[in-house]
């Protein structure tokens, strides 16, 4: 079955306001006819107002970076998805490795955190990978299995396939040090495998992403990739222009 490619843009802790209005204006005319992919910017929280007003009506949709678990409470610092949802925002990032790795972001909190968001109206990108030890350790099977099966287990059969996965192996974030397509491929394909042990359709017809070091030059190969639907693209979504570049890549 064919499944719409995703370009989402990880901006991390990038962008003020200002500076997210001068980038959405200089992509707006970039990707105005953009084709057959999709294409979101996942910005910091205090971007999300402006951004949302600056992309109305635009191919680009507006995603979060993080969210709570409960709808609301005494949870200092803390953002609600129905307080996203209420932003028009359309979907929010879900156990980027930095959350799981610097803020303690735990398989627990995630099992709460996808269907939470479901419920909300919004699009999870649940965010999955290994660390290099456990690449050269040969256990990037079981780390997936387990973040898998940990992180969608409140997820009914019935809604999988409204998540979003980004296969982001760590040691390729931010490193420049890209997964090689045959790898990329394997871990894709088994993740997707995996989501139809647990339902048939879901598993072919949920979105996976790739994520990792996904640049101008070496987006076309990893989007060609069969199981690959799209790239969860951190430091190149920074320029409007290497950004297009890459969602143009997904639409061919
Ligand atoms: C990310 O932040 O999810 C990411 C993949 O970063 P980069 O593209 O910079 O490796």
């Amino acid at each position: 079955m064919a499944r719409t490619p995703l370009v989402a843009g990880n901006w991390k802790m990038y962008k003020t306001e200002a500076q997210a209005e001068e980038f959405i204006q200089a992509l707006l005319p970039r990707v105005s006819s953009l084709d057959g992919a999709d294409l979101a910017i996942c910005v910091p929280f205090t971007d999300l107002r402006a951004m949302v007003d600056s992309s109305r009506g635009s191919p680009v949709e507006v995603f979060a970076q993080n969210m709570h678990y409960e709808p609301e409470g005494p949870f200092t610092g803390e953002i609600s998805a129905p307080m996203l949802g209420e932003l028009d925002v359309r979907g929010v990032v879900l156990g980027h490795s930095e959350r799981r790795q610097l803020f303690g972001e735990t398989d627990k909190a995630l099992a709460l955190k996808v269907p939470a968001a479901l419920d909300a109206g919004l699009v999870p990108i649940l965010c999955v990978g290994e660390t290099e030890e456990e690449r050269d350790g040969e256990e990037t099977e079981r780390k997936l299995r387990h973040q898998i099966n940990e992180d969608l287990a409140g997820v009914p059969a019935a809604r999988l396939a409204e998540v979003v996965v980004a296969y982001e192996p760590i040691w390729a974030i931010g490193t420049g040090r890209v997964a090689e397509g045959e790898q990329a491929q394997e871990a894709i394909a088994f993740i997707r495998a995996l989501v139809s042990g647990r339902d048939e359709a879901a598993g072919e017809s949920l979105r996976i992403l790739y994520g990792g070091s996904v640049k101008p030059d070496n987006a076309a190969e990893l989007l060609a990739l069969p199981d690959v639907d799209g790239a969860l693209v951190g430091g190149a979504s920074l320029d409007p222009a290497s950004f297009a570049e890459i969602a143009a890549a997904a639409s061919r």
